[in-house]
């Protein structure tokens, strides 16, 4: 099931994308007010989404304002770096890692990005917000946490998956560079788009199966399997719960493959009048344009 969130009269409404149709959720039952308070309430609320999809009103896709699928998260985004390994090679050829000691860790580099820099997946990435003019795109998939957990093993971290969703996590590089932790570089307003929805982990037996596709103006830019993660899903879980409850909404963008912007030489930023596609198969497309 492919739950979104989109704009309404007064305050968002959760629905379930079918095809080219919005299920209107929320109107069906005003009691379901958030994608994240249904993750949060479990399996009873999913159940009564499931059953509301074919009784709600349909409204065509192309009629309705998405927004991120948790527009607010509760915690910063947690995001890992290089994670693919062709993408470990040009960031440390780049110079661009002030925290560098050696091209491919030992352990996942953990890193959050701000709730505030969160966007919808047709909204505008605002390269303003980058005062050095050196605003990248990082194409990812996103892990949303289903369900609580402390010290999960590998063996039980898929079991705490909700679903799936695509992530740009859009990095100002001279930032990121200049003030050595990730944090600021990876957190101005708008540099999170996110969506189109969260795509239920059952909808996706085979995560690693999909490919990851990144698109500036339609030329393909980056283009993996999610297999190709150096730190597979169950290890970010096991890694992160190790030391930190994970909790229902929480989100893990898993990191970026070969092919972003630093990458090319010379580098190639975003520019305003840009537009970023996003693209996994089986969840969707995020198109940003960018100003
Ligand atoms: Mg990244």
């Amino acid at each position: 099931m492919k739950l979104v969130t989109f704009e309404a009269d007064g305050p968002p409404h959760v629905g379930v994308l079918d095809g080219d149709v919005v299920a209107d959720v929320t109107s069906a039952d005003p009691t379901i007010t958030g994608v994240l308070e249904a993750i949060i309430d479990g399996d009873d609320i999913m159940g009564r989404i499931s059953e509301l999809v074919s009784p709600a009103t349909r409204i065509a896709l192309c009629e309705v304002r998405l927004m991120a699928p948790i527009p607010r998260p509760r915690k910063n985004i947690a995001a890992v770096g290089r994670n693919y390994l062709d993408h470990a090679r040009e960031f440390s050829d780049s110079g661009f890692d002030a925290s560098e000691e050696q091209t491919v860790p030992d352990h996942p580099i953990i890193f959050t990005k701000a709730v505030t820099s969160v966007i919808g997946p047709r909204d505008a990435i605002d390269s303003g917000n980058d005062p050095t003019g050196t605003t990248d795109y990082e194409g990812e998939l996103g892990v949303v946490i289903g369900r609580e957990g402390i010290a999960i093993s590998p063996d039980d971290a898929m079991d705490h998956v909700f679903g799936y969703t695509v992530i740009n996590d859009v990095t100002a590089r001279e930032l990121q560079k200049r003030h050595v932790q990730w944090y600021i570089g990876k957190s101005p307003d708008t540099f999170c788009p996110m969506g189109p929805c969260v795509v239920t982990a059952d909808d996706i037996p085979d995560i690693g199966a999909a490919w990851l596709h990144t698109r500036v103006n339609g030329e393909l830019r980056q283009e993996a399997p999610i297999s190709a993660l150096i730190f597979d899903i169950p290890t970010l879980i096991s890694t992160l719960s190790s030391v930190m409850t994970l909790e229902p909404g929480d989100i893990i963008a898993t990191g970026t493959p070969v092919g972003v912007g630093i990458g090319l030489d010379p580098p190639i930023y975003l520019k305003a009048g840009d537009l970023v596609e996003v693209e996994i198969d089986g969840i969707g497309a995020i198109r940003n344009p960018v100003v």
